[in-house]
């Protein structure tokens, strides 16, 4: 399949990126690794009638600390780059980022795909989709209007919608905590595949004795957005078993497709992800 005509534009800022978003109006699209938005106008389920190139923007191309510890990672970085850290950027607080990208596609899409399209795309198994609301990341947003800072949880709306207007621009996903107790696990039909179902579980550990005082615990694939699972969460502050935890996991969610096996799926790997997070 061939996408539908359209005419191309390449932002040299992001100030003229906004400039065209705002000028092209709603028939406009952005750009950046085209790993999701051109295979959906090869199969004319995308037909925007421009598309804003934002790729060479480098200036949205960096992940850093900055002096509270946040990590900051610009739109444009590549999931390969977060998988490599090649600056040492991450360390022992975010590793977990570097870690769940294996789980992204194959490593010729985590060169070109970037943090900010997979976020902006708002899919519902997408691990960096997952990794934000568990990690409780703040999202910011550029329009001509301004700019806003949006939390994780607020940000995804449902299937492929995100808070996110059609003349503005994701700039930065900011992840403000340490999350050194933390892993994501999946189960796909194939290596590389989008998981059925998705698990990430962001683990609060006493300083002194270890034990576990609480965390977050979400899932993708079950819903039409990544969602939290708060039943999950209260089981860990009370002190529960992690079988408890992934078991109130799985009664808590009703997946509107292939639900009985997608609430098995759920269970085993709420288990594995918590397993995995208190050993980071
Ligand atoms: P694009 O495709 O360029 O854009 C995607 C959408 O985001 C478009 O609507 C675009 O307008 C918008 N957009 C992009 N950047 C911005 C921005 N800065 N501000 C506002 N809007 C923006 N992803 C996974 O998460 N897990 C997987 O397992 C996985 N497997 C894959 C397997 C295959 C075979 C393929 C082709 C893709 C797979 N992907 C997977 C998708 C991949 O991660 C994409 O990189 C990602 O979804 C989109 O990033 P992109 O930079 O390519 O965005």
């Amino acid at each position: 399949m061939k996408p539908a005509p359209f005419a191309y534009h390449r932002a040299r800022d992001v100030d003229g990126a906004l400039r065209l978003l705002a000028d092209l109006g709603d028939d406009a699209k952005v750009v950046a690794g085209g790993q999701s938005l051109v295979a959906m106008m090869n199969y004319r389920l995308a037909r925007p009638r421009h598309l804003v190139d934002i790729a060479r923007l480098r200036e949205l191309d960096r992940m850093e600390r900055d002096s509270t510890g946040a990590l900051r990672i610009g739109a444009l970085t590549t999931h390969h780059t977060v998988e490599r850290d090649p600056r040492g950027v991450l360390g022992r607080d975010f590793a977990v980022l570097s870690r769940a990208m294996e789980w992204v596609g194959h490593l010729p899409i985590r060169t070109r795909g970037t943090v900010g399209g997979s976020l902006a795309h708002a899919d519902a198994t997408a691990e960096w989709c997952l990794l934000a609301v568990v990690l409780r990341a703040q999202f910011v947003v550029r329009g001509l209007r301004g700019e806003r800072t949006i939390p994780a949880s607020d940000f995804f709306h449902g299937y492929y919608t995100s808070d996110l207007a059609p003349d503005e621009l994701l700039v930065e996903v900011v992840f403000p905590r340490p999350a050194p107790h933390a892993a994501l696990t999946e189960f796909a039909e194939r290596r590389g595949d989008f998981a059925l179902v998705a698990a990430a579980v962001d683990l609060d550990l006493d300083v002194v004795d270890g034990t576990v005082r609480g965390g977050r615990v979400g899932l993708g694939g079950v819903a039409a957005a990544v969602v939290r699972v708060p039943e999950a969460e209260e089981v860990l502050a009370a002190g529960g078993s992690f079988a408890d935890c992934a078991a109130a996991a799985a009664a808590a969610v009703d997946p509107p497709e292939d639900t009985a096996y997608r609430k098995s799926l759920v269970r085993t790997l709420v288990q594995r992800a918590c397993e995995e997070a208190i050993t980071a």
